[in-house]
């Protein structure tokens, strides 16, 4: 047999339900997460096209683990016995345009839920630096864009469709449940299998994204609010060399009057001349135009465009948010490691967030500032660093990314999460035996096993 996926001939027939065939993977073609710095623990994968076909297979499985387009980079999304894929879950069911809500099927990319959204006049508030990622997904993990004003991607979901552990339909919604709605947006994959959101839309807008060049660290002191703000969407670029920011990216609404983006210097900085990408040494074929050309949302909040390969491709990340007010000191406090960090750095992006209300989300109550690192694809290196650069950022309470690597331990997650016992209480509600459990949330969220 070729090394290639093969299928079994035999679909499952469950609760009176004929499944799609049941995919197992041979075993030295592994799936691989995007980055394919990690390898999923089982072969065997489903992909329903249908909520009962969900409903069928959760019912018929003890443990499996929902897989969307598997850009995390650490096991968030393994298991070590099934793996369900919503790659095929990925319709676009309704535009409500007098509520201002589009309802989707859980696995669709933002990419395509944008195009779409774009063609019939709406815009989503924000999107990730990639389009390629599922929404159920992205909202799983609290993905987030840029912006001050901006809260996550999971701020804009106001209903979701849950297949729980015993096969069961629940509708979770902002307006009617209160108390389980804030816990289960950014649900870590733990609560179920999520089918459908609804997400807030409004009406479709221009962005022009004007790229600015060496901004000098020092500007950050006195006006890190300033530079942040000057834009619907900034993000400051830098490997850690010279107390520099190589790039400034300033995605400016056209609707909105305030655009000092027009300037040819920026607090120091220079416009770019031609398109860039944040690794300045990369090809900028694969981002979203720049050089202050106006164009629709969605082909300018992404950095990347979605017919291309996002970022460098072979590389690791890692993402901590820290609270606005101790931004420029917590980037001090990381650009004192430059030594060590400069050899091992792609690039670093720094981003606004607004708060928000769910207790999982980095943002829960608080307006953040991430400091992400993209790493070349050396993790005995990067493991080692990480820890430094994480007890460097403890005086500032900062908080990985859920979908990035961290080495953060579950007892530094209880004092980091107010909410994080509501949240282990939310998850045996709706999944008392575990199914949904992985050794990710084992070890993160309820410290099993000292792990
Ligand atoms: C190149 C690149 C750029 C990135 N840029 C950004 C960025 O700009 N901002 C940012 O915040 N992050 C960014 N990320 C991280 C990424 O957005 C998140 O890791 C996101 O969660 C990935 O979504 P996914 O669909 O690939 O999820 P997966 O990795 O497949 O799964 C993530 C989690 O969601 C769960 N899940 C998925 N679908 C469902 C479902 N239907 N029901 C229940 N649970 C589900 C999984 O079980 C798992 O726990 C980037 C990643 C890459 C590779």
């Amino acid at each position: 047999m070729e090394k290639r996926t093969f299928i079994k001939l035999s679909s499952l027939t469950m609760a009176g339900t004929v499944l799609s065939p049941l995919i197992d993977l041979a075993q030295d073609d592994k799936l691989k997460n995007w980055a394919g710095n990690y390898l999923y623990s089982t072969t065997r994968l489903q992909a329903p096209q249908s909520i009962a076909e969900v409903q069928s297979f959760v019912k018929g499985h003890e443990k499996f683990k929902v897989l969307g387009t598997r850009h995390c980079f650490n096991n968030i999304a393994d298991s070590r016995d099934y793996l369900l894929s919503s790659g095929k879950l990925n319709k676009i069911l309704s535009l409500d345009k007098n509520a201002q809500t589009v309802t989707v099927e859980a696995g669709i990319r933002y990419g395509e839920l944008a195009t779409y959204l774009f063609s019939n006049g709406y815009a989503l508030h924000n999107l990730a630096s990639l389009p390629h990622i599922s929404v159920a997904g992205a909202c799983a993990t609290a993905t987030h864009g840029s912006g001050v004003k901006n809260g996550n991607l999971s701020s804009a979901v106001v209903a979701m469709e849950i297949v729980t552990a015993t096969g069961d339909v629940i509708y979770l919604s902002k307006e009617k449940d209160g108390e389980a709605f804030p816990g289960a947006v950014v649900n870590l994959g733990g609560i179920g299998v999520v089918t459908k959101l609804t997400l807030s839309v409004q009406p479709s807008f221009d962005v022009r994204q004007d790229v600015y060049e060496n901004l000098s660290l020092l500007q950050l002191e006195h006006h890190f609010d300033e530079i942040m703000s000057a834009g619907y969407s900034v993000s400051l670029f830098t490997d850690w060399r010279n107390k520099n920011f190589s790039e400034v990216w300033i995605k400016s609404r056209m609707d909105q009057a305030l655009n000092p983006a027009l300037k040819p210097e920026f607090f120091g900085a220079t416009a770019a001349v031609k398109n860039l990408h944040p690794i300045a040494e990369l090809s900028a074929e694969n981002c979203t135009e720049q050089m202050g050309v106006p164009g629709p949302w969605h082909e300018r909040l992404p950095h990347f465009k979605m017919g291309f390969t996002p970022s460098s491709g072979k590389e690791l990340q890692s993402e901590y948010f820290v609270p606005r007010e101790k931004s420029y000191e917590a980037i001090l406090a990381v650009e004192r490691l430059h030594e060590k960090i400069s050899p091992h750095i792609l690039i670093t992006e720094i981003r606004c967030i607004d708060a928000d209300n769910f207790w999982m989300s980095p943002c829960y109550k608080q307006p953040s500032t991430t400091i992400h690192f993209t790493w070349q694809q050396d993790w005995p290196a990067v493991s080692k660093l990480l820890p430094v650069i994480e007890e460097a950022l403890a005086p500032f309470q900062a908080k990985p990314h859920w979908g990035k690597l961290f080495t953060v331990s579950h007892k530094r997650f209880q004092s980091l999460y107010e909410k994080l016992g509501d949240f282990q209480r939310l998850l045996k509600q709706y999944d008392p035996k575990g199914k949904f459990r992985n050794q990710y949330l084992d070890k993160n969220i309820f410290g099993v096993n000292g792990l």
